[in-house]
């Protein structure tokens, strides 16, 4: 059975995983997914699992009652592999996501569908290396 490309990334999504297409031809990546390669014009379009990791191109604050949820954002990420999509933030006020931030994105599920979300990721570069170990939770937090 063919799936339209489209339909094949929600798949992965939904099954947990956060995919790509990336182009055999010049070997650059390609989101929005679809059937041709937007570069070259090759249809030798593979998948592949994205790193997820990616920088804040732009974002936008959504104001929202607060009985519906409360401020939300939507941001445009620039992933490392070189596309750009679009992204909702979490784990930080929705005002405080800046352009330029580093984040993180991993599959969530919600109402029987996969979605990527994005956190943010400490800068790498703070000062005299103070940060957390990679993979450890900060436990003087609250
Ligand atoms: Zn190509």
């Amino acid at each position: 059975m063919h799936l339209s490309a489209q339909t094949h990334y929600q798949a992965e999504l939904d099954a947990g995983r956060f995919c790509l297409q990336q182009c055999l031809q010049c070997a650059r990546h390609v989101f929005t997914p679809r059937e041709l390669c937007p570069h070259c014009g090759a249809s030798t379009l593979r998948w592949v699992r994205a790193s997820g990791a990616g920088t804040v191109y732009s974002v936008s604050t959504i104001a929202r009652q607060r009985d519906e949820g409360g401020n939300y954002n939507v941001a445009l990420i620039d992933l490392d592999e070189g596309v750009r999509m679009m992204g909702r933030v979490e784990g930080i006020a929705p005002e405080d996501v800046r352009i330029g931030q580093r984040v993180q994105g991993r599959v969530a599920q919600q109402q029987g569908h996969g979605l990527v979300l994005f956190r943010p990721v400490p800068a790498r570069s703070g000062p005299a290396g103070a940060g957390p170990a990679p993979g450890t939770q900060p436990g003087d937090a609250q």
